[in-house]
């Protein structure tokens, strides 16, 4: 139980975790701990990292935990982080160099790369509009360097303020079709409001829970679609086609 509270607290301040939250829960429950949201979390896959984070307050919560900070959690936390960070040659530059505006860089990228990567942006910008998220306008920034796959490496980020990453540097906009540039980009903007906001992007008007969107592995066939995984499963809407949840009377 108390690992669970320490992930929590490692989490609420940016900080990515070396540990699996389905497995802490599993233990927990081992122990004689017990609640509805723990047994959600401990059930859940490896690659529902986002699902895992949404659980684990509501889990907490249900076990009677306090959610404030304790001092000693956190004096205890922050050597932890700088362990955890990672040291590619590439992350090191977007984790504290100039970031350039997407506005300024695109005229150098090639017309193709340009011309998916602005449809991409436009498809998830109409999902955030549309779930009234209040985030804002989506950017892109470039870091002045190319992968190895010779794209240029894209970090996303809110109002012109690019997302970083917190514990672990951001990834890169991937993505060598439309669909899965798309997918990549919703992808990113899941794990950025996630980490800048602490909240869950988009849930579930019917069930109140966050969306998944297929895994890395994913096909690529038809488009990608954003789902909810309560009562067995049900496809939400492809990514751009969220709706506004009708007003609660
Ligand atoms: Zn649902």
């Amino acid at each position: 139980m108390d690992e669970l509270e320490d992930a929590w607290f490692a989490l609420r301040t940016g900080i990515k975790i070396g540990v699996s939250l389905p497995h802490l829960a599993a233990d927990a429950l081992a122990a004689g701990f017990d609640s509805p949201a723990l047994r959600e979390l401990a059930a859940l896959g490896v690659r529902d990292d986002l699902e895992a984070r949404r659980l684990l307050p509501v889990a907490l919560t249900e076990l009677g935990h306090s959610l404030e900070p304790q001092t000693d959690a956190w004096g205890e936390l922050f050597p932890w982080e700088e362990s955890r960070a990672r040291s590619g040659l590439g992350s090191r530059i977007w984790r504290t160099g100039e970031l350039f505006p997407w506005e300024e860089s695109r005229a150098r990228f090639e017309p193709d790369l340009v011309a998916r990567t602005e449809q991409a942006l436009t498809i998830v910008q109409r999902d955030l509009d549309e779930t009234e998220a209040g985030l804002g306008r989506l950017t892109l920034h470039w870091s002045g360097e190319y992968g190895e796959d010779g794209e240029p490496q894209l970090l996303i980020g809110f109002g012109g303020e690019p997302h970083r990453g917190g514990g672990n540097p951001a990834e890169c906009l991937d993505g060598a079709d439309l669909p899965h540039r798309v997918l990549s980009l919703a992808e990113n903007v899941q794990e950025c409001v996630m980490e800048m906001f602490q909240f869950y992007w988009p849930t579930c008007a019917r069930h109140r829970r966050g969306l998944h969107l297929p895994d890395w592995d994913w096909d690529g066939v038809g488009w990608p679609v954003w789902r909810c995984r309560a009562e067995g499963g049900h496809a939400v809407a492809p990514i751009g086609g969220l709706r506004k949840e009708p007003p609660v009377s």
